[in-house]
């Protein structure tokens, strides 16, 4: 299982990122560039987040200069995909763009958009609250004998307080394998096809080669996931080799932000990737 999404709802820690981001923007003071207030930086990136709306597979989350996920995919990702979005049209001439990173530049030490959405993201400080549904049924998955790993690109120990805080009794806690680095892509592409949108195929590089080692070291019979690209990609590849059968299924996790482009690929009637399950309610999991 992941855990961003699957034990958490991180709509509201998304939230936050971005207001990090915008606040920032606004404290740069910016008259000449029309961004100087809250209404007006919000209305500079709200255009630009509707304008990345139409074309929604192009932009996201980078690993070795190739889009690992899809800026839609989760809160944390839609940050960073605007960031993508914004590196790019600086680095294509966009005035605006070009003049806030400049600033962004010389007063705070800050070079791409990249790194202040890094940044914001390093701000957070909230409290992450449990999903009750999750939680319940994983108590009874490892009562009822399964075994349950979290492989996760945050911090093992993050995870490990959070099952704490969130009373996990100890004999009933996901082992946790935290920095899993899911987005790392490897150098040997390895191209999923999901489907076709906008007139172009939709692919998703399978080459990741930290979170094959751990796919292979645990055999999953399962794997559930809120972020197609970064949590199920992978295993779905994995399966067409019948190097692992995932009889159990794998899930994608159906949250609010779950981006509808994406779940009609994965979900449509002529959709290529039959292997998927969308899990919109834990009830559905009767493994
Ligand atoms: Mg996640």
């Amino acid at each position: 299982m992941d855990f961003d999404g699957v034990y958490t709802d991180p709509t509201g820690e998304g939230e936050a990122c971005s207001r990090n981001f915008r606040n920032k923007i606004i404290s740069l003071q910016l008259r000449e560039e029309n961004l100087d207030t809250e209404e007006k930086v919000d209305s500079w990136l709200g255009e630009l987040r509707a304008r990345q709306a139409s074309f929604p597979f192009e932009f996201g989350w980078r690993s070795e200069g190739k889009v690992s996920a899809f800026t839609f995919e989760d809160p944390f990702i839609r940050n960073i995909g605007l960031a993508d979005y914004l590196d790019h049209l600086a680095k294509s001439g966009d005035p605006r763009a070009r003049k806030v990173l400049g600033r962004l530049s010389s007063v705070e030490k800050i070079k791409t958009f990249g790194e202040l959405s890094e940044w914001s993201f390093h701000q957070l400080n909230l409290r992450k609250e449990p999903d009750p549904q999750a939680k319940k049924w994983v108590l009874d998955a490892i009562a009822r004998g399964h075994e349950v790993f979290i492989v996760s690109n945050s911090a093992t120990q993050k995870i490990e307080e959070f099952l704490e805080q969130c009373t996990f009794p100890e004999d009933r806690r996901p082992k946790v394998r935290g920095g899993a680095r899911k987005f790392g892509l490897g150098m040997k592409p390895r191209l999923l096809k999901v489907g076709h949108y906008g007139g172009k195929d939709v692919s998703v590089d399978t080459d990741r080669p930290l979170y094959e080692q751990a796919l292979l070291e645990i055999e999953p019979d399962a794997v559930i996931g809120d972020v197609f690209c970064l949590d199920l990609a992978l295993p779905i590849r994995l399966k067409r080799e019948k190097r692992l059968n995932f009889a159990g299924g794998i899930f994608y996790r159906h949250r609010d932000y779950t981006p509808s482009p994406m779940l009609d690929l994965v979900s449509g009637r002529s959709t290529s990737v039959p292997e998927v399950t969308v899990l919109r309610d834990w009830e559905q999991l009767t493994l």
